[in-house]
């Protein structure tokens, strides 16, 4: 069994992004750039935010954070959103999620330019990932996608269970695993016989925000088990997955842990994502 450290090939791809940054900078006149915005206060998107701008200023991507206040209203956000968008020194604009009651969420991703959509949210970025078309991928299911093809694991063939079937991850990893060959399942709150379901697959991705939920009997013997879930453990307070990592480690053959495992691989892809629109944008000129 090896577990699989998200936080250390999330290192190593920073850090040849990192490379590629100063390269691009010396061929194009400048930096990429980008800018996040969040509304409110939530303790959560806070931090979140700070991890991202703290991983851009590693990899040398300028980086603004708009702070706007609870009180916003979507007008007035949405507007910003469109001045963003015609703003040609801005390559990547990320709208951290969830926003306050009253502004609609679709209605903000649906105003963003697909072009600078560096979370992959957009309609016409997910239109084009099921058609696989060039587009940008979603940060979770391409980093999950990454860590795997780093370790080397064979996915085509392989059966894999997706548990949970949300647009940012559920859905859109089901279909990167697709994509790689592998046969895949996508389990929900009204499956029947999950622990059944799970316990056939060789690759088993649990994305469903439940504490520790993921036990030995749902594990094939030698699985790939990598945990999504960010979740707290109402037992010791402390952040911890979807699977219950103590008694599930030993029967997997990789396995990855929560925190430092998807979460890293996330904001590398993110960066990764941010040079890609920055690309886009400067050779477009
Ligand atoms: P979500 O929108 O709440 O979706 C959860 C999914 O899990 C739903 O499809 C739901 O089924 C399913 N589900 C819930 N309870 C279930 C149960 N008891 N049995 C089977 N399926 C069940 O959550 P999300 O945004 O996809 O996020 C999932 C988890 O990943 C969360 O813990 C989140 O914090 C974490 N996450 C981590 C990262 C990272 O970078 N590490 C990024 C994004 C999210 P229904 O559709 O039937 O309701």
């Amino acid at each position: 069994m090896e577990v699989i450290s998200g936080k250390e090939m999330a290192a190593e791809i920073k850090s040849q992004l990192a490379a590629d940054v100063v390269k691009y900078s010396q061929q194009y006149g400048r930096k990429p750039n980008l800018v996040v915005v969040i509304v409110g206060e939530d303790p959560g998107s806070v931090s979140y935010v700070a991890g991202k701008t703290k991983a851009a200023g590693e990899v040398g991507i300028e980086n603004n954070t708009i702070r706007l206040s609870a009180e916003t209203t979507e007008e007035q956000l949405l507007d910003l959103i469109r001045s963003l968008n015609v703003d040609k020194t801005v390559d990547g604009i990320l709208i951290q999620l969830p926003l306050p009651k009253g502004i609609d969420e679709d209605k903000v991703i649906m105003t963003l330019s697909a072009d600078k959509d560096v979370d992959g949210f957009h309609p016409l970025n997910v239109a084009a990932l099921w058609q696989k078309r060039p587009c940008v991928l979603p940060c979770t299911p391409k980093g999950i996608i990454e860590l795997m093809k780093r370790k080397g694991i064979e996915m085509a063939g392989k059966n894999a269970v997706v548990i949970g079937r949300s647009n940012i991850v559920g859905l859109p990893v089901a279909k990167l695993l697709l994509d790689q060959n592998a046969t895949v399942t996508i389990c929900h709150s009204r499956t029947k016989n999950l622990a059944e379901v799970c316990s056939q697959a060789d690759i088993l991705v649990p994305a469903l925000g439940r504490p520790k939920f993921v036990k030995e009997n749902m594990v094939k013997e030698g699985a790939v088990v990598i945990d999504v879930g960010v979740n707290l453990d109402p037992e010791t307070g402390k952040l911890c997955g979807d699977v219950d990592f103590d008694a599930v480690a030993p029967h997997t053959s990789f396995i990855t842990k929560v925190p430092g495992g998807v979460g890293p691989m996330t904001i590398a892809c993110l960066m990764q994502n941010t040079i890609e629109c920055y690309l886009k944008n400067v050779q477009s000129k």
